[in-house]
């Protein structure tokens, strides 16, 4: 059965190393996470991205503003922190209450500090293939197929979902990679059929249990992205069970993808802080 890839481990590992280049540093990266209101899912998410990055030996610069802020407001906040020499890197936590437009405050972070890698240069390099800071999850993905030495030039490997977040970056990690990428989405015909081509399968549709066995071709390497709080905890979009029996390496869930997109947080800070070459560094 199935190699379990231990994302927790790999997560500390990366972790590490990004203190041990914030040591490297003459003076310890800034991180200025955003949280808007009091939703308590981002605020677990952005206690624990604090935390870490303590740990790391980073410097805690978070805002806290009320959820009924004014887009004015907001914007102001993001233009002062995208001036300000101590701040490295900058994390507008999402979802934003419904009054803001998140794509028009996310294009005020200035690309060099853009540690999520969402705004629309991080992309814009992505797909180009220069160098910039890449979208948290699916760079954690990468580096844990990397630690696991899944081969990708000329594999084949099929994305589940193309979401700005995760599948479509995902695809283009995999195909600066040289590996032959398939992206299925809602639309796409016999999932099934079109997963069982793939050598590495990442699925990110947010649809529980949606990839069982019958998806799985023999050996291939399957990364679960989903998360899904259900009455007896988290399960992802994998048919974790079913699938072990099949695949050649599988993340569990939790303890897969989940604690890489805060190392990855971390390590494209300690990234940032290196190309801002802010004073002293
Ligand atoms: P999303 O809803 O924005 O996108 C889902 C994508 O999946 C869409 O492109 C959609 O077309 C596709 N899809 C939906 N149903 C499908 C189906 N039946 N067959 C094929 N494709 C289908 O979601 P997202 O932001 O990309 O997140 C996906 C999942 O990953 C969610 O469960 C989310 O909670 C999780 N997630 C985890 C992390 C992490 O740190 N591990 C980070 C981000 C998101």
């Amino acid at each position: 059965s199935a190699t379990i890839i231990d994302g927790a481990a790999v997560a500390r590992r990366i972790r590490a190393e990004a203190a041990a280049g914030v040591a490297t540093l003459d003076r310890p990266p800034g991180l200025a996470t955003i949280l808007v209101g009091d939703d308590p899912a981002s605020a677990v998410y952005v206690r624990n991205k604090r935390r870490l990055c303590v740990e790391a030996g980073m410097r805690d610069l978070h805002r806290h503003l009320d959820g009924d802020v004014t887009e004015v407001d907001l914007a102001a906040v993001l233009d002062e922190l995208a001036q300000d020499e101590a701040v490295t890197g900058i994390l507008l936590q999402l979802p934003l209450p419904p009054h803001l437009d998140a794509a028009s405050l996310i294009a005020r972070i200035p690309p060099e500090k853009d540690v999520d890698g969402l705004t629309e240069a991080s992309a814009g390099r992505l797909a180009l293939g220069r160098p910039g800071l890449r979208p948290c999850t699916p760079a954690g993905v990468l580096a844990l197929l990397d630690a696991y030495q899944v081969k990708l030039a000329g594999a084949e490997a099929v994305v589940v979902g193309r979401s700005d977040l995760v599948g479509r970056p995902m695809a283009a990690l995999l195909l600066r990679r040289d590996a032959t990428v398939t992206v299925c989405h809602s639309r796409t015909r016999d999932l099934e059929a079109v997963c069982r081509r793939a050598d590495v399968l990442v699925v990110a549709a947010g649809r529980p249990g949606l990839v069982g066995a019958g998806a799985v071709k023999p050996g291939a390497s399957v990364i679960d992205v989903g998360i899904h709080r259900g009455p007896d905890g988290l399960r992802g979009d994998v048919d974790f069970e079913a699938v072990r029996a099949v695949a050649g390496a599988v993340t569990p869930v939790p303890g897969g993808v989940g604690p890489m997109t805060i190392a990855m947080l971390l390590a494209n800070t300690v990234t940032a802080a290196r190309r801002l070459g802010q004073p002293g560094h």
